[in-house]
This record gives C-alpha cells, sequence and structure tokens, in this order.
C-alpha cells in the first residue's frame, strides 16, 4: 500500500536531511506507528505520502500511486484517497460538525444523496450523531478530534495518516480515539500514525518504525515505544 525506496528528502535550509535514504514498505490493512524524537523526520514521511514535499532522490508509492512523479493535476486523486488527521483538528470553525464533514465529500463532487447517506454513518462511528448541529468550539478537544475522524473516514480512503493525533488530549481521550483508529483499521484501511506517547505505543503492541535523524533505526512488529525510556 505506501513504499518507500531509497527515499532522501533535504530541505534547501538546512544541511542535514530531514530523511536519509529511507526504504519502508506497509502492507494493506496494517497499522504502523512512526515514532522518534522532535526532528527525526516523522512530518516529512508524512507530507512525502500526500506530495505536500516531493523528495530529493528515491520513490514513494501510495496504493497505485508512483507519488513523487505524480503530476500536479493527479494529486488530488492521490488526497482522495488518503484521509488525515493533526495534533490540532484543523474543523472549520463556521461550520457544524455535520457541515465539517459534509464540505469533505462536496469538494470531491460527491452528490447530495452519498453525502446525505454517508455523513449521518461517519458521525455514528464516531459516537457524535447527537452533535451534527454544534460548532467545533461548543466541543471538548476529544470531541473535535473525533469530528476530524469522521471527515477523515468519511470518503473510505485507502489510508488514514494520523500526525499526532493525541497530542492535545488527556490519557482517558487519547485512549477514545484510539479505540477509533483501531476501528478504522479493522475496517481495513491501513493506519500510519506519528506519535510521541510511549503509553499508546506500548498499550497497542503495533508496528514501530523508528526514525532518529532521517534513517530508519528500528522497524519492529508489535512494537514497543523504547528499551530503557
Ligand atoms: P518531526 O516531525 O519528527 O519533528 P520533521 O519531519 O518535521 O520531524 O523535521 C525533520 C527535519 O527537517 C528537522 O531538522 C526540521 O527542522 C527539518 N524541516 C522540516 N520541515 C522543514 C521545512 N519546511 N524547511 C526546512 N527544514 C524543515
Ligand atoms: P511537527 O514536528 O510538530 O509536525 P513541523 O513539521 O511543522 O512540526 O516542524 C518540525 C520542525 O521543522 C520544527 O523544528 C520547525 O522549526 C521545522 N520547520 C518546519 N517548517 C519549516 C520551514 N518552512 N523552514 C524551516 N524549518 C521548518
Amino acid at each position: 500500500m505506501i513504499t518507500l525506496r531509497n527515499v532522501t528528502k533535504s530541505y534547501q535550509t538546512s544541511t542535514r536531511p530531514a530523511l536519509d535514504n529511507v526504504s519502508v514498505d506497509i502492507e494493506k490493512g496494517e497499522f504502523v506507528f512512526v515514532i522518534g524524537p522532535s526532528g527525526s523526520g516523522k512530518s516529512t514521511f508524512m507530507r512525502l505520502l500526500l506530495k505536500d514535499e516531493k523528495p530529493t532522490a528515491g520513490e514513494v508509492w501510495v496504493a497505485d500511486f508512483r507519488v513523487d512523479r505524480l503530476p500536479g493535476r493527479k494529486v488530488p486523486k492521490l488526497r482522495q484517497r488518503i484521509g488525515c488527521v493533526f495534533q490540532d483538528f484543523r474543523l472549520l470553525q463556521q461550520k457544524t460538525v455535520e457541515q465539517n464533514v459534509a464540505f469533505a465529500l462536496e469538494v470531491i463532487g460527491k452528490s447530495r444523496a452519498f453525502i446525505n447517506r454517508s455523513v449521518p454513518e461517519a458521525l455514528d462511528m464516531v459516537g457524535l450523531a447527537g452533535k451534527a448541529d454544534r460548532l467545533p468550539g461548543e466541543l471538548s478537544g476529544g470531541e473535535q478530534q473525533r469530528v476530524a475522524l469522521a471527515r477523515a473516514f468519511v470518503n473510505r480512503p485507502l489510508v488514514l495518516l494520523a500526525d499526532e493525533p493525541t497530542g492535545n488530549l488527556d490519557p482517558e481521550t487519547s485512549q477514545d480515539i484510539m479505540t477509533l483508529l483501531e476501528r478504522i483499521n479493522r475496517t481495513g484501511t491501513t493506519v500510519v500514525m506519528a506519535t510521541h506517547d510511549n503509553t499508546i505505543v506500548d498499550a497497542m503492541r503495533r508496528r514501530v518504525v523508528e526514525l532518529d535523524r532521517g534513517r530508519i533505526v528500528r522497524d519492529e512488529e508489535m512494537g514497543v515505544y523504547g528499551v530503557g525510556r
């Protein structure tokens, strides 16, 4: 589902590459944690998959897309296949919960009938059917992240990228978000989550890819956050 082959990413302003000859394969349906200290390349890894950044060298594949060579006009097609959630939720503050989720489908031209059917399903899945008419500002952080998850999942993406999705949440709320990510994963969606949260990584026992200064230093099935940390 995701392949990086000898990928190096150097930003013009820095001397050391953000990713340094990284190769990794992630199969359809896997759940993978990408961990590592701040500045180790986690966000760069995620941004390469979305073609937010272009690699300096190497190949990036997502589904059947050769991402590093994808022409600009095909980038929206790629991004339709990838759902994203972030630490800071990134909801539209002037739109209701329901409108936030619907908007993700409107911009890709889905029919009103499809939207009317899919949005309530997605809100139901994240347990927010009763709050469809609220504004994000009226919700707790955990609820806002659940809206973001509904929005990311409503179009049934092949891949869900989660960049520090629990970074602003307390431990109990974080656990709720992980339960939803597991549920999404069980539908067959490949989940890639960048995180610093050792408690979550240790509790989930999923694949762990650890980055350090742009290199993969560990890739382990059913991994823990770190030995002796
Ligand atoms: P992480 O997400 O693990 O904190 P990043 O991928 O954000 O790591 O950063 C990896 C390295 O690349 C860091 O040294 C960071 O300063 C640098 N970097 C990230 N984004 C940019 C950018 N847009 N321009 C220049 N340097 C960047
Ligand atoms: P996060 O790691 O929380 O996802 P970012 O990826 O935005 O945050 O930034 C990670 C690191 O990359 C930070 O050290 C930041 O200063 C650096 N960085 C991000 N964007 C740029 C940029 N355009 N130019 C230089 N450094 C950047």
